[in-house]
C-alpha cells in the first residue's frame, strides 16, 4: 500500500490559522488561554492540547523589506521515529498510511518520547483519576489517522484555503514539491524541500522558502544511537531470552539515559535545492 505525505508549502501559507482551529475542532482539544507572545504567533510552541501551530518570524531582506515566515508546525511522522524507538511500553507505532500514533491505553506517561523527539512535537497531557491521583499520557498530531481510515483528508489539509497544506500519496506529493520548488526559486533563492534522510524521510514534508534553521528546524535530526541499538537489536533478542516484562524495565532504563540529539549545522545534502 502507498504511504501518504502531508506537503506543507510555506510559500503559500498566509497565516490564517484555520488549520489550527480545524485541528482543535476535529480532535476535541481544549482552547487553553495563552500569554501574548509579542508577535503574530499565538502559542510559544506545540503542547499537549495544541498539536498544530503556525509559527511566525519576520526576516529582513538585504533591500530592507521584510519577509513573513509562516510554518505549520506539527508532528513530522518520521519514517525512523525516535519516539517509537524509545518507548519502553511499545505504545507508539507506525500505521499503514505512514503516520506515527500513540496508543493511550498502553502509554504509561513516562515521557521518554517527549525527551527524545528531535522536533519537540510530542507532549504529556495531565489527567486526574476518580481518586484524584494525577496520571499522564503522551499526546501529539495523529496525521488524522482516524480520518484517513474513513477516506478523508487530514482536517488541517481540508480547510487550508491557499493550498499550503496538501495531502496525498507519497510519490505524488514529492513530485509536487519538486514542481513547486522550481516555480518559487526565482522569488526564494534559498528555497528547499525538507524531508530529512537522516531519519529516512518524514510524512510531513515541507517546501521551505529559506534554510531550515530560519524555521527552527534541525538540519540533520537523528534518532539517539542507544535508542536504535535497543529497539533494533537488544529488544528482539532479549524478549526471547528474558521475557517481555523484564525487557520493558531494561528499555525504560535505556530510554532514560538517551538524550535528545538534534545536530545543527553541516549535512545539507538531504535538502533538495
Ligand atoms: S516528530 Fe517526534 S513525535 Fe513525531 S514521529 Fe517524529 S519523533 Fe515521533
Ligand atoms: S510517555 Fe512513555 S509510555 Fe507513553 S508513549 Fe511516551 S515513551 Fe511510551
Ligand atoms: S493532521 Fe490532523 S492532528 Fe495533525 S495537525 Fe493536521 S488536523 Fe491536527
Amino acid at each position: 500500500m502507498s504511504k501518504y505525505v502531508k506537503l506543507v508549502d510555506v510559500t503559500l501559507c498566509d497565516g490564517c490559522r484555520a488549520c489550527m482551529v480545524a485541528c482543535k475542532d476535529w480532535n476535541d482539544l481544549p482552547a487553553v488561554p495563552e500569554e501574548f507572545q509579542g508577535s503574530y504567533q499565538s502559542h510559544e510552541k506545540l503542547n499537549a492540547n495544541t498539536w498544530n501551530l503556525i509559527t511566525f518570524k519576520e526576516k529582513e531582506r538585504p533591500n530592507g523589506s521584510l519577509d513573513w515566515l509562516f510554518r505549520h508546525d506539527s508532528c513530522m511522522h518520521c519514517s525512523d521515529a525516535a519516539c517509537e524507538k524509545v518507548c519502553p511500553e511499545n505504545a507508539i507505532s507506525y500505521t499503514k498510511f505512514g503516520s506515527v500514533v500513540v496508543d493511550s491505553d498502553t502509554c504509561v506517561g513516562c515521557g521518554y518520547c517527549v525527551q527524545n523527539c528531535p522536533f519537540e512535537s510530542i507532549h504529556l497531557a495531565e489527567y486526574t483519576d476518580e481518586k484524584q491521583k494525577k496520571y499522564y499520557k503522551a499526546q501529539k498530531c495523529t496525521l488524522c489517522t482516524d480520518r484517513l481510515e474513513a477516506n478523508l483528508q487530514p482536517a488541517c489539509a481540508d480547510v487550508c484555503h491557499t493550498g499550503a497544506i496538501r495531502f496525498g500519496k507519497e510519490e505524488e506529493m514529492l513530485a509536487l514539491a519538486k514542481e513547486r520548488l522550481k516555480k518559487v526559486k526565482d522569488r526564494f533563492p534559498n528555497a528547499n524541500i525538507y524531508n530529512p534522510q537522516s531519519i529516512d524521510g518524514t510524512h510531513t514534508v515541507y517546501l521551505l522558502a529559506d534554510h531550515p534553521s530560519e524555521y527552527d528546524l534541525p538540519v540533520n535530526p537523528k534518532v539517539p544511537t542507544a535508542a536504535k541499538l535497543w529497539k533494533d537489536y537488544a529488544q528482539p533478542i532479549g524478549k526471547s531470552l528474558f521475557g517481555v516484562t523484564t525487557m520493558a524495565v531494561i528499555g525504560a532504563f535505556i530510554a532514560q539515559r538517551t538524550q535528545k540529539k538534534t545536530e545543527e549545522g553541516g549535512a545539507h545534502d538531504e535538502h533538495e535545492k
